[in-house]
């Protein structure tokens, strides 16, 4: 391809709104332009890319004997009612109506899709096991879109649905995916980790998620230093601590002491002199429009998702301080479990606390010397909080748990009976009695990965393109485009390249050399040829990694064979 004549608007400065680093090279390099929040238009040498991306995980699918297929993007609103998520899935749907007024939504996801294909088109047991997948642009109105494709409202995925008669089925179509998944991620060139991940609100199936680590990540990941123990931060555990016998220390009374104006767990902490993990705190939340006071260690972090599961709700919430207010007859920072009559439920870790503090229900004062089951009955319990770094691994007897940054780029999951209850996906099996198919559904993000990819790769000057996804192996500079004579020499090279299946792109623009460079950097094809100057009148072309230190000078006679040596063809 020739620089002069594709769109590659490159950018000399960091536009200012991008706050992550594969956001501003996507743009600075020419990949992508934003069209509206999270909606973007893939130029020439990003759709390169991605295409790179999706011809890795088509092959490793169809490998994996998925069968390719396309569903439509706009979905009838009636298949969500009856899969009972046109309610539940809330302002991530993209919705809107037709001519007719038939209520229609663009595709998040394609559960209700495949299962109205299946339940129509297979008939017996000998059609399956059956696995579905498809390339495609998914909506999703996305609360904060940001990083640029990363969390896009537009994006592509990969999506596959398995179909199989029984869990033991499922097991082994899950395993298949989940090998197919590491392939990929390895084809792509990514350090990456697969994790234990949460099920939400649907207890029984399992699911992993595989993160790409990166600083920038979103998702905190927690992994042993010692065994292969490894799960997204809304599903770690780490060994419960024994639990103190409080039978044995001699707590004084319990007493109400006066904490005026002591807000935060901190102040009340200083202003009684208590450690904070030696506080209760007592945080109100509402699951399925009901208050449920939870206890944590006074330094320990809730957990959202970890407090929904345990009390089986799709979601928790923070309420509004009015709400909040009404229910509880006190602001929050005074809550405190002592004569609450707020449902309660405390953190695994709590009763561990022999001799604590907690507010008192009443503004500006707390109790100190609260003991378990003596002035107030023990709670409910669940893990309800982030784990911390260095807490002992749950599974492993001396590995310690560390957190990474991760960027989610795929995810497997169990999904068991859920759609095809409700869709009513059912076969006949070898005797002939009707059977509810079990399924697993397993995306890939297939634009977040090119993002994912330069977050790993890159330097002060550009990308660095791992060489399964560069838009092109090198990046072919010709220095003087006016000089007749290296013009010929480079444009045989670029031509006989071509011919050897090399991907190139010819640097023939009217520029001044050092923005050839800075391009050619900024870019991260591979490797970086130069035909011209004084190597040039020598009889040699300049060859450099985009990641090596020096260039190397190859006799322009040998050029090719050495680039296409060098270019793996
Ligand atoms: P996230 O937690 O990042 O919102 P998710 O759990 O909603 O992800 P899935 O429904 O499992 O994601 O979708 C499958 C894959 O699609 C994800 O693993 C991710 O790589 C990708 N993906 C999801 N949302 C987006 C988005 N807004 N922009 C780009 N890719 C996305
Ligand atoms: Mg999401």
């Amino acid at each position: 391809m020739r620089f002069s004549q594709t769109l590659i608007p490159t950018l000399r400065e960091d536009p200012v709104d991008a706050q992550v680093v594969s956001h501003r090279l996507m743009l600075r390099a020419g990949l992508i332009r934003p069209l509206g929040a999270g909606i973007y238009t893939w130029l020439p040498l990003g759709l390169r890319v991605l295409r790179k991306v999706e011809a890795i995980v088509r092959q490793e699918m169809d490998n994996a004997g998925a069968q390719e297929v396309l569903m439509p993007a706009v979905q009838p609103g009636e298949l969500w009612q009856e899969s009972g998520r046109w309610e539940q899935y809330g302002k991530e749907l993209l919705r809107f109506v037709d001519r007719h007024d038939r209520q229609f939504c663009f595709g998040p996801t394609h559960e209700e899709v495949i299962s109205d294909l299946v339940r129509r088109e297979i008939r017996s047991y000998r059609q399956l096991p059956a696995n579905f997948y498809q390339i495609q642009t998914k909506f999703r109105d996305e609360i904060r879109p940001r990083f640029g494709i990363m969390r896009g409202r537009e994006f592509l995925m990969k999506d596959a649905y398995s179909f199989d008669l029984d869990w033991a089925g499922l097991e082994v179509s899950y395993q298949t995916m989940f090998a197919a998944y590491q392939r990929i991620f390895q084809r792509c060139g990514l350090a990456f980790r697969a994790v234990e991940a949460d099920t939400g609100s649907i207890g029984g199936a399992s699911s992993h998620e595989f993160h790409v680590l990166a600083d920038s990540g979103e998702d905190v990941i927690v992994s042993c230093d010692q065994c292969d123990y490894a799960a997204n931060l809304e599903k770690a555990v780490s060994r419960p601590a024994e639990i103190a016998d409080t039978g044995a220390v001699a707590v004084p009374a319990v007493e109400r002491v006066a904490t005026p104006g002591q807000k935060s767990i901190e102040a009340v902490g200083q202003f009684l002199r208590w450690p904070v993990e030696r506080i209760v705190k007592s945080l109100l939340v509402e699951a399925a429009g009901e208050p449920v006071l939870l206890l944590l260690r006074g330094d320990r972090e809730l957990n959202m998702v970890k407090a929904a599961a345990a009390l089986g709700v799709p979601q928790v919430t923070i309420p509004e301080p009015e709400r909040a207010a009404q229910w509880a007859g006190v602001a929050m920072g005074s809550l405190g479990p002592l004569g609450t009559p707020l449902r309660v439920l405390a953190d695994r870790e709590v009763p561990a606390l022999a001799d604590f503090v907690c507010g008192a229900n009443t503004e500006g004062w707390h109790w100190q010397h609260v003991q378990w089951e003596r002035d107030v009955p023990l709670p409910a319990l669940a893990d309800l909080r982030n784990v911390v770094a260095g807490e002992p691994c749950p599974r492993c007897a001396t590995g310690r748990l560390q957190r990474h940054q991760g960027i989610e780029v795929g995810h497997v999951f169990k999904l068991g009976d859920k759609y095809s209850q409700s869709l009513g996906v059912r076969v006949l099996d070898s005797q002939g009695l009707e059977q509810t198919l079990v399924m697993g559904c397993y995306g890939i993000g297939v634009s977040r990965i090119v993002a994912a990819a330069i977050e790993q790769h890159h330097d002060q000057n550009g990308i660095c393109w791992p060489v399964a996804l560069a838009p092109f192996q090198i990046a072919l500079l010709l220095l003087n485009p006016r000089e007749p004579g290296e013009v010929e020499a480079g444009e045989a090279l670029y031509r006989d390249l071509l011919a050897a299946g090399v991907e190139v792109l010819l640097d023939d623009r009217d520029e001044r050399a050092g923005v050839k460079f800075k391009d050619a950097d900024l870019l991260g094809c591979p490797l970086r040829v130069v035909v011209g100057g004084r190597s040039f009148k020598e009889g040699m072309v300049e060859v450099q990694a985009r990641t090596g230190e020096r260039a190397e000078r190859v006799p322009l006679a040998e050029a090719l064979a050495t680039l296409v040596r060098l270019a793996g063809r």
